[in-house]
C-alpha cells in the first residue's frame, strides 16, 4: 500500500518510517510513502500557505491553491505508479470516527491520499471538491493531522499480508462546546466554482455568529445526531433553531 501523505511537517513521519512494525513493512516493501510539502506550492517570498479567517475569528486557515497542487502532484504520481484513481482522505475531527469497520474497508486500497490540516482546518472548498473521506480518530482536537495520519497508517500496515499485529485504536470524548464546527474559508472570494458565504463577508458579527451556530448544528444533526442528546442550547440559539425551523 502506497501513502501519499500531504504535510507541513513532514519529519514527524520518521515515528512511522524508523520505527517498529511499519519500518519494517517500508523495508520490506510492503508499504511505500510519498511525502509532499504544501508549502512547496505557495508563492511569494514567504511562501505562505494559511490566511485569516474570512467572516473574522481566532487562528488562521490552510489556504486552498498549495493544497490544490499537492494534491494534483500525489495524483500524477500515482497515475505514473499505476493507480488510476485515488481517494483523497482528510483527516479531521468532523470525519468519521477511525473504527475497525472503516481501517478493514480502507484495507484493499493500493494507495491513497492522506491530507494533514493544521491552523483551524482547510479551506471548506477543498474539501467540498477534492475529498472522498473525512476521517477523525476521536472526538478531541489535535494540532494537526499528521498523527491521525500516522494512526490510519499504522492500522492499516499492520493488516497487510506478511506485517505482524492487529491493533485497534478508537477513542471518544466530547467535543468542548457539544457541537461540531461551522466551515471555514480564506482567501481567495471564488475558488472551485465556489465562493464565500455572502454573511462571512457582510461584517455583521451578529450575523455571523447566528450562521455560524446554525453552521453547527445542521451539521452536528445530520453527521452526529447523537451528540444533541445532550447539547443544552441557550435561549438566543433556541430562538435561531426555530426560526431556522431546525427540530431540537
Ligand atoms: N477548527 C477545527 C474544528 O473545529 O473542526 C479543528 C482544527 S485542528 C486545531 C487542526 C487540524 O488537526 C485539523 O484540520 C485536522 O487535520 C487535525 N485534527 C485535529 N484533531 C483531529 C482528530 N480528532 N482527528 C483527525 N484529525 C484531527
Amino acid at each position: 500500500m502506497h501513502f501519499f501523505v500531504i504535510t507541513l511537517f513532514p519529519e514527524m513521519f520518521t515515528a512511522l518510517s524508523d520505527s517498529g512494525i511499519t519500518r519494517r513493512a517500508f523495508e520490506q516493501g510492503l508499504s511505500s510513502l510519498t511525502l509532499i510539502n504544501p508549502r512547496d506550492f505557495a508563492q511569494g517570498n514567504y511562501r505562505r500557505v494559511d490566511e485569516k479567517l474570512a467572516g473574522g475569528g481566532a487562528g488562521m486557515v490552510m489556504m486552498a491553491e498549495p493544497l490544490i497542487k499537492a494534491i494534483e502532484q500525489a495524483k500524477s504520481q500515482a497515475a505514473v505508479l499505476g493507480c488510476k484513481s485515488i481517494e483523497v482522505i482528510y483527516l479531521s475531527p468532523q470525519g468519521q470516527t477511525l473504527d475497525e469497520s472503516n481501517v478493514c474497508n480502507l484495507g484493499d486500497r493500493k494507495s491513497l491520499i492522506l491530507l494533514c490540516g493544521r491552523y483551524e482546518g482547510v479551506d471548506q472548498r477543498v474539501i467540498d471538491a477534492l475529498v472522498d473521506h473525512e476521517i477523525s480518530i476521536g472526538d478531541y482536537v489535535l494540532s494537526g493531522g499528521e498523527l491521525p495520519a500516522m494512526v490510519l497508517m499504522d492500522a492499516l500496515i499492520r493488516r497487510l499480508p506478511g506485517a505482524l499485529g492487529d491493533e485497534r485504536s478508537a477513542q471518544t470524548d466530547s467535543f468542548v462546546d457539544g457541537l461540531l464546527g461551522y466551515a471555514v474559508y480564506t482567501k481567495p472570494d471564488e475558488i472551485l466554482g465556489q465562493s464565500i458565504p455572502a454573511v462571512l463577508k457582510s461584517g455583521d458579527h451578529k450575523k455571523i455568529e447566528k450562521w455560524r451556530f446554525l453552521e453547527q448544528y445542521t451539521r452536528t444533526k445530520n453527521r452526529r445526531a447523537d451528540m444533541l442528546a445532550s447539547f443544552k442550547p441557550s435561549k438566543e440559539q433556541l430562538k435561531w433553531i426555530s426560526d431556522a425551523k431546525l427540530d431540537t
